[in-house]
């Protein structure tokens, strides 16, 4: 028998549903704290640029007990993916649990018992200390705005020019008229320059440090790439952490038919978004650079640079002036809005720096067993951190894990020594085989889903872990599946 705990969810995004709707399943009592003004973190309709739409289809980016509604679109847009969790967060009486416009602002180890205390900010600005057993971060990654300064900005801004973050492009008419630059290759800088288009920008010109692979939503214009790129097929053809002396022999000697595989593919996409034309061919093999970064193509963007809408230009900008852009390659391009499609900064700002750098490695690299848990930060875990291209599986999976490590109810690595093993193994990887896994400091999942959703549900003792052999080998995960796996784990109580 588990003791009830009082549980402090930090986010209302997808993570944060997903922790409150586990811990509170599971008999705890939940508080979640959310700085906005509701449920959907990214999803929150002031936080939405116009025309957002998911990169994932819909059968991979839902809950295990809830499909999207049938009359969605394979990728459904913003305002849907926010009704959605809306719903989700009702239908599991969440809503009463949520403390909105209320930020975490700081935390310390309780004093006398386990657990921590919370400085929390109410939406008046008064401040209160609240003791909690356990805290739930899921914060995200796309939280703290990373807003790079350059030169003359200020006499640009003065001058009339518009400097804003890719998540304050909410309205189209932003654009009408105007000559828009977009600083970044991301998919949500293509989504703007696309949209800038659309709205009648007087000139739109994209600029990137370097071309990228980006995945067109059917490749070769006819196969969703969910049938291709999220199978564990696929998967396989990339080693993972902790394999045995078999398996990298295995991978030895299928590296020929691996290698002509992703030439396929590359050439394919060469193919069918016109790069040699665009002059975006990617310098990088695909399957070195498959992670979280690897951006959805938003339709209709290599048309437009094809036919000279959007202007590309590999680099960054040297500095501003009034009217103007310099660019480091010398070039000045005339701009009335700046769009900085620049990203998140990454962080747990208001953990103290004794847990901070006990939790981050100097590089940059997040010490969190199976990207959730750091056995030297006790009562604490993350939902959320193991992103990847169907996160909400993935924060599922992860709050039911997490629940269950603080229940002390995993049945596999569960103790200290075993869990900082893991860690190590899996620094040791992203450092020396597979570097591409060390971007957003390691907090990426992609394109390893099976193996890690394996791993989730192994530690939870799941004894249904596998669809048949052929839709386990050549089907995309399938939430209603892992809905089943998780049936099949040892049922405790709290009281
Ligand atoms: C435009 C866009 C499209 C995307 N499309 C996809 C996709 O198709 N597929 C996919 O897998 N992923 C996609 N992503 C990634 C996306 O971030 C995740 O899918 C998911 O929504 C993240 O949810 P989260 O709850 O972890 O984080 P968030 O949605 O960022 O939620 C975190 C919440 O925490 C709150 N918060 C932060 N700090 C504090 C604090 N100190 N106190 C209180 N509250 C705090 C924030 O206000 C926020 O509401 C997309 C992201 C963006 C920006």
């Amino acid at each position: 028998m588990v003791q009830k705990k009082n549980v402090c969810v930090i986010g209302a995004g997808v993570s944060g549903i997903a922790a409150a709707r586990t811990f509170k399943r599971r008999g705890h009592r939940v508080t979640i704290v959310e700085r906005s003004d509701g449920f959907g973190g990214v999803w929150e309709p002031q936080r939405s640029y116009p025309e957002v739409q998911t990169q994932s289809p819909k059968s991979l980016y839902r809950y295990t007990d809830k499909a999207m509604p049938a009359d969605y679109p394979e990728w459904p847009k913003g305002p849907q993916v926010h009704a959605y969790l809306k719903s989700y967060a009702e239908d599991h009486g969440l809503t009463s649990l949520l403390r909105t416009r209320t930020v975490v602002r700081g935390m310390e180890k309780r004093q006398g018992a386990p657990g921590w205390t919370l400085d929390i900010e109410a939406p008046d600005g008064t401040s209160a200390r609240e003791n909690y057993d356990f805290v739930v971060i899921a914060t995200g990654q796309f939280n703290e705005r990373n807003v790079p300064t350059h030169p003359g900005e200020a006499a640009f801004v003065e001058a009339g020019g518009t400097v804003m973050h890719s998540s304050l492009y909410d309205r189209a008419d932003r654009a009408r008229g105007r000559d828009v630059v977009v600083l970044g290759g991301s998919k949500s800088a293509t989504d703007i320059a696309v949209n800038a288009v659309k709205s009648g920008a007087r000139s739109v010109t994209m600029v990137y440090r370097e071309p990228v692979w980006r995945v067109p939503y059917f490749i070769g214009g006819l196969v969703n790439f969910k049938r291709i790129l999220y199978i564990r097929a696929q998967e396989e053809m990339f080693p993972g952490w902790g394999i045995g002396r078999g398996a990298k022999l295995a991978h030895a000697i299928a590296k020929p038919f691996v290698w002509a595989n992703w030439r396929g593919l590359e050439a394919l996409l060469k193919t069918q978004q016109k790069l040699k034309r665009c002059k975006m061919t990617p310098r990088v093999p695909i399957e070195r650079s498959i992670n979280c970064s690897v951006p959805i193509a938003t339709p209709g963007f290599f048309d437009m640079v094809a036919s000279g809408r959007i202007r590309g230009i590999e680099g960054t900008f040297s500095r501003y002036e009034p009217g103007l852009v310099h660019m480091t390659g010398g070039e000045a391009v005339p701009a009335d809005v700046v769009v900085q499609a620049t990203g998140f900064k990454l962080g747990v700002p208001f953990l103290p720096p004794h847990y901070a750098e006990k939790l981050v490695e100097p590089d940059g690299q997040y010490r969190l067993h199976r990207l959730i848990a750091n056995p030297n930060i006790p009562d604490l875990g993350f939902v959320g951190f193991n992103s990847s291209f169907c996160t909400v599986l993935c924060a599922d999976l992860a709050a039911e894990w997490l629940v269950r490590y603080a229940d002390g109810k995993l049945v596999r690595d569960t103790t200290h020594e075993a869990m900082t093993k893991a860690i190590e193994v899996s620094l040791k990887w992203r450092r020396t085989e597979r570097p591409a896994a060390a971007v957003y400091g390691g907090l990426c999942v992609a394109p390893y889903h099976f193996k890690h959703f394996d791993e989730l549900i192994g530690d939870m003792g799941a004894r249904i872990t596998r669809r048949n052999p052929l839709a386990e080998k050549f089907l995309p995960p399938d939430a209603d599946a892992y809905s089943r796996f998780l049936a099949s784990t040892p049922t405790y109580t709290v009281t």
